[in-house]
């Protein structure tokens, strides 16, 4: 019986995590859940799932919580996070808060031994290093929690990984892989969160829409499976059903395939070695399938570039590539900025910081007093740049 506890269980990730974990009762049980603002998702799963612990970060928000009977405690901000993930009676942690937001739980929760099914991928783009060495240390694994990412976990079971000629990751192009530029510069917050094959929160769901996910994805899957960034590569595929590939050198391809239901990576997640039956609808082989798979448009898409760039120069870039990305998505939900100009903000704060940053260039281990200086640096940039106009 697996003791689970879950960063962020009233959003997309979280609630279909609880429905895996009630699939299996005998394999897992909730041990703790964590909120921000939709407390009253929150008192629901409370009243199902009956866990020990739950935590929400805003103090003001816990007011809407009943005073609780019986052993449950109710913990509050950052330090309340951390209380729950690295509680002792907790075996896995389900990492999935967006943003920076949820990276100092991840991080304790590694440090105290746990292991962690991760779906917060900007964990590793802002401190791949940093989490990876935490995580070596305390001799735990992180499961990734992407279907991209256990798609090339298993195609890369049982191989050697100086046989991988490239990795190749699927991205369905999000909503405006057939718009132009010219209708993309005026797309409003509605249509880019109307993601083709996903239901997802807000911030992924826009992140698709740039393809800076994607981006983030080729950093996540270079700190996962120590592959360079230079030999993972992107291709379009709407249907989402090719989830990854691994090129090997002797010329073969190997793909995962399955219908695009989160349900499904999460439940290899949380069981992983183990295999179990799945309750969920299975790829229908019966029906006529088109898999189309097509180069990304990079003048389109210019986000893709960023992280890519980011993630070839590495140290601090990442950290201020996911901050910026992160408060320009934030702008953009509110119309304070346009769908065009996420790119150019997240691009103009990372030649800033290049220019700013001497320690860029220098190949020492990266401290996390860096990582956090060049988040809230990125931040504050990207705040008087909206306040300015
Ligand atoms: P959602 O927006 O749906 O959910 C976010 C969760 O985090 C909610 O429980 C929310 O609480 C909580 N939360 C948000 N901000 C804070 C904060 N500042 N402090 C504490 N808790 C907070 O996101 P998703 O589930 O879609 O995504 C989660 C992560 O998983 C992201 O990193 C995403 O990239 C990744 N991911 C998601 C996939 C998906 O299919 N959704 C697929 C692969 C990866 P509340 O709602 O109560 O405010
Ligand atoms: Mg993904």
């Amino acid at each position: 019986m697996k003791r689970i506890a879950i960063l962020g269980s009233t959003g997309s990730i979280g609630v279909q995590s609880l429905d895996v974990i009630t699939e299996f009762p005998d394999q897992f049980s909730v041990h703790s859940l964590t909120a921000n603002t939709q407390i009253e998702r929150l008192k629901k799963q409370i009243a199902e799932f009956k866990p020990r612990m739950v935590a929400v970060k805003d103090e003001e928000n816990v007011k809407d919580l009943p005073s609780y009977q019986g052993e449950l405690t109710v913990h509050t901000g950052i330090d309340g996070l951390v209380d729950v993930v690295t509680h002792p009676d907790v075996d896995l942690v389900i990492s999935a808060i967006p943003g920076s937001a949820g990276f100092i739980p991840t991080l304790r929760a590694i440090e105290a031994g746990k292991s962690v099914a991760l779906a917060n991928k900007e964990l590793l783009v802002m401190a791949g290093e940093i989490i990876m060495n935490a995580a070596r240390k305390s001799g735990v694994d992180i499961i990734p929690l992407d279907s991209e990412h256990i798609a090339i976990h298993q195609c890369l079971a049982g191989q050697n990984l100086d046989d991988v000629q490239r990795l190749i990751l699927t991205a369905s192009g999000g909503p405006f892989l057939h718009s132009n530029r010219e209708h993309m510069e005026k797309m409003s917050p509605a249509e880019a969160l109307d993601h083709p094959t996903w239901n997802m929160g807000q911030k992924i769901t826009i992140d698709s829409a740039t393809l800076m996910n994607k981006g983030f994805e080729v950093i996540e899957a270079h700190w996962l499976f120590g592959i360079p960034v230079s030999k993972i590569d992107v291709v379009i595929h709407p249907q989402s059903i090719i989830h990854s590939m691994v090129e090997m050198i002797d010329g073969n391809v190997l793909a995962q395939i399955g219908p695009p239901d989160m349900r499904i990576p999460i439940q290899y997640a949380l069981t992983y070695p183990q295999r179990l039956d799945t309750p969920w609808p299975r790829f229908d082989i019966t029906r006529a399938w088109d898999l189309t798979l097509l180069p990304p448009d990079h003048e389109k898409f210019p986000c893709l570039g960023l992280a890519y760039e980011a993630g070839r120069i590495g140290t601090t870039l990442p950290a201020v590539l996911s901050a910026a990305d992160e408060m320009a998505v934030d702008a953009f939900l509110k119309g304070q900025i346009g769908f065009m100009q996420i790119p150019k903000v997240i691009a103009d704060a990372m030649s800033c910081h290049a220019k700013n940053e001497p320690m860029l260039n220098r190949h020492s281990a990266l401290s996390l007093n860096a990582v956090l200086a060049a988040n809230s640096w990125a931040r504050t940039y990207c705040r008087e740049r909206f306040s300015a106009v």
